[in-house]
């Protein structure tokens, strides 16, 4: 969780937790691991999980989650602190993932992190389709897309901008609000999608008191928002 200063998870964990680091970029380690680019097939795996989607336009289906090791972005309010470094963590082929995620009944994975799209995707990808998967991805848009994906949930995040080209592939935009600025910040990334794209505003957690009631006003006012809450986090399931 984010507010854990003594679990040593960055160097500059202080400095990001100051009050205005969130809207500073960060310099985060190059966490892409080297095996990915030698061999594709072949993937940092933090954790995998069954469980039920807690966000946006698919909250409460069951799915199967993929949680890749590695993220460049360095959010401060960033609750998976420990997927930033990819080492440590067992690199496992697509086909065995795949063969994980068939063990439960539903058909729905969801490739998360860490920030994926480190990664080329492709072989996962079509591993999870030959078992007869949707494939769906949640990244920060701060790498090109290189997989076949059935939904891409795009959240930009202020520490390193969404590629255009990501934006324009979303099917649901997801912003988290930690901030009233970041309603305009949200607009913004509103005006880069395509019309079809869903869009959400959800609380960060750690201020979801402060910032929901503000949510609901704002959508209110602007209708072609929706409001994601963590409902996974609610009912405290993984
Ligand atoms: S992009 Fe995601 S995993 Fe990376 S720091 Fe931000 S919230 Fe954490």
């Amino acid at each position: 969780m984010p507010n854990e200063p003594d679990r040593g998870f960055h160097p500059n964990f202080a400095e990001m937790h100051a009050d205005t680091a969130h809207i500073k970029p960060l310099k985060v380690a190059d966490t892409a691991c080297p095996l990915n680019a030698a061999d594709p097939d072949r993937l940092p795996v933090m954790e995998t999980f069954y469980s039920l989607q807690g966000e946006g336009f698919h909250q409460g289906k069951a799915a199967f989650f993929i949680r890749l090791a590695g993220c460049d972005v360095g959010c401060v309010w960033c609750d998976v602190k420990e997927s930033w470094m990819a080492e440590g963590y067992p690199v496992l082929s697509a086909t065995e993932i795949a063969h994980q995620a068939a063990l439960h009944p539903a058909r729905m994975a969801i490739i998360t992190g860490g920030e994926p799209t480190l990664y080329d995707l492709r072989a996962l990808c079509q591993a999870l389709h030959q078992q007869g998967f949707r494939v769906h991805l949640e990244t920060s848009g701060a790498h090109e897309l290189v997989g076949d994906f059935d939904w891409i949930c795009l959240s930009p995040k202020k520490f390193k901008s969404p590629l255009k080209s990501v934006c324009q592939q979303a099917h649901e935009l997801k912003v988290v609000i930690y901030h009233r600025s970041d309603f305009a910040w949200a607009e913004t990334h509103a005006r880069q999608v395509t019309p079809a794209c869903k869009l959400y505003l959800q609380p960060e957690w750690s201020r979801r008191e402060r910032m929901t009631p503000l949510i609901i006003d704002y959508i209110q006012q602007h209708p072609q928002w929706e409001l994601s809450l963590q409902l996974h986090k609610y009912v405290q399931i993984p």
